[in-house]
């Protein structure tokens, strides 16, 4: 039985119910996690509030930075540890599994070295004046997370968060929480206050609501649906409270015909089976220019036949999708694409060991996407790669622009002013020419425009979020 962790210390939620924990690969329950109340989140907040105004706040930079560093090293030390819960709770292949624990111990590294380097600025103003700003920490931060990716969107958000001086209250996804509550014991192992990083477990509609309405959490940053980014942010606005969204994508990958085809194929193939397909980074639409529509299609073809899926211990080329609802969704799109006849050119392989009770979904690759049809137009979440042709560089722009999203695009052309220009004609809130990142590195600043979202995290740009600009000025004469 899974507790919720507030305060350094796991604790029953008020509720006394639970929420069964379910293995994706065959569908069986394994665990229970607390299905947490309002009452739970404001046990959290104020945990948090005092953590802060007691301890938190009043640490050094370089101490709070070789706290996170100490986090980092622990996460290190329990990356096999990490790995097999993420494995089982989410149905990640285990590369995977092990690439998310990698990256969270990274997370905190680059946060922990970052505490001590977020600094104000003097502003010349008026003689006889000094004037500058304080960058400081919102206070107490919530944070909910989605469950793609938990570990890593753990690491991005939270640790900016702390590294920019608040604390922390998180609501994981109700599928994917085991990883994140053993991260939440390391942390006091690691010698966190109590206080500073509070799990609260449950679903969204009750506990992630109570969270983005309590009146003690003073900054939000949600990551998920573009929907449920709707109800955060309407709920943040009765009381005027910041939130950074990171929300969905249909990111393009645009293949021009003198793209090295050898190396951009298997980046265009990752982006979309990463995860079996739920990534808000997937490439879910791969735009090919038309005099190279056909032997494109044919190689990818090949691969996509080639792919495997099966259970996540088997770490084949996709594990399971995380529930049953997420199966049917991507069954649904499919079943409207044939209803459009919109020619499928391979399927990959579920392997004969994946028990029927698993969530399985074979990668799939369909063509000739008409651009107004929801394949192209909305986030399946599944391993299913769109494909269209475009005639020239004006109308894969518009192709690539032609959704509600903006959080990726890829570009592979060998042209160097080409590459400039398409990097400025998409609109997404990043590009990557000749290469894939679905995400990118820990370094990098990341996020979305249009229905994508708004604000950023990662890198150092995300601190600048989770603090608050105070301007001094001083007049001395
Ligand atoms: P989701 O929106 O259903 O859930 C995300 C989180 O919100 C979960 O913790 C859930 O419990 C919570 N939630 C649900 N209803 C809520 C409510 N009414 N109030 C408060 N919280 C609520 O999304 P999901 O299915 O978990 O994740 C997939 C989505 O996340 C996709 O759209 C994907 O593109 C997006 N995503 C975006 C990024 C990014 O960085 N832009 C990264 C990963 C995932």
């Amino acid at each position: 039985m899974q507790l919720n962790y507030i305060a350094n210390a796991a604790v029953a939620s008020a509720s006394g119910r639970t929420i069964p924990v379910i293995d994706p690969s065959d569908g069986q329950p394994f665990d229970e996690l607390q299905r947490s109340n309002a009452q739970d989140i404001d046990t959290a907040v104020r945990a948090a509030r005092e953590c802060h105004g007691a301890v938190w706040g009043k640490l050094s930079a370089a101490e709070r930075g070789r706290l996170m560093m100490r986090l980092s090293l622990k996460i290190a030390d329990h990356i096999e540890e990490l790995t097999a819960l993420e494995q089982r709770d989410c149905g990640k292949p285990t590369k995977q599994a092990r690439a998310d624990a990698v990256a969270l111990a990274r997370y905190f590294e680059f946060y922990a070295g970052a505490c001590d380097k977020l600094t104000g600025e003097t502003i010349p103003y008026q003689d006889g004046y000094s004037v500058f700003t304080w960058r400081e920490p919102h206070g107490v931060t919530g944070h909910v997370i989605p469950w793609n990716y938990p570990m890593q969107i753990f690491g991005r958000s939270v640790g900016g968060a702390l590294a920019a001086g608040n604390c922390c209250v998180v609501k994981p996804a109700e599928d994917a929480c085991l990883s994140l509550l053993r991260v939440a014991a390391l942390a006091a192992e690691a010698g966190f206050p109590a206080g500073a990083i509070n799990i609260v477990t449950g679903y969204g509609h009750e506990v992630g609501d109570a969270l983005a309405r309590h009146p003690g959490i003073d900054h939000i940053s949600f990551t998920g649906s573009p929907g449920v980014g709707t109800l955060i942010q309407q709920a943040a606005a009765e009381r005027h409270c910041p939130v950074t969204l990171e929300l969905g994508g249909k990111s393009p990958q645009i293949l021009f015909a003198d793209a090295d085809l050898d190396a951009a194929l298997p980046v265009v193939i990752n982006a979309i089976v990463q995860n079996a397909g739920q990534t808000c980074s997937a490439g879910s639409r791969v735009l090919i220019e038309q005099s190279i529509y056909e032997p494109v299609l044919e190689r990818l073809g090949q691969a996509f036949a080639n792919l495997r899926v099966g259970p996540a211990a088997m770490d084949l080329d996709l594990g399971p999708l995380i529930r049953a609802s997420q199966q049917q969704r991507v069954w649904d799109f499919l079943s409207d694409a044939q209803v459009a006849n919109i020619p499928m050119v391979a399927q990959g392989q579920i392997v004969d060991e994946a028990p029927d009770s698993g969530f399985y979904q074979a990668p799939t690759l369909l063509r000739d996407v008409p651009v107004d049809h929801r394949i192209a137009q909305e986030e399946v979440f599944g391993p299913v790669l769109a494909a269209m042709a475009f005639r020239d560089e004006d109308h894969a722009v518009e192709l690539a622009n032609a959704t509600q999203f903006g959080l990726v695009a890829g570009v592979w052309t060998r042209d160097g002013s080409r590459q400039f220009r398409m990097a400025r004609r998409v609109r997404s809130g990043q590009v990557f020419v000749n290469n894939y990142g679905a995400g990118g590195g820990v370094e990098l600043p990341f996020g979305g425009v249009k229905s994508s979202g708004h604000g950023r995290e990662k890198g150092f740009e995300a601190l600048y979020g989770f603090t608050t600009l105070k301007t001094v000025a001083i007049k001395h004469s």
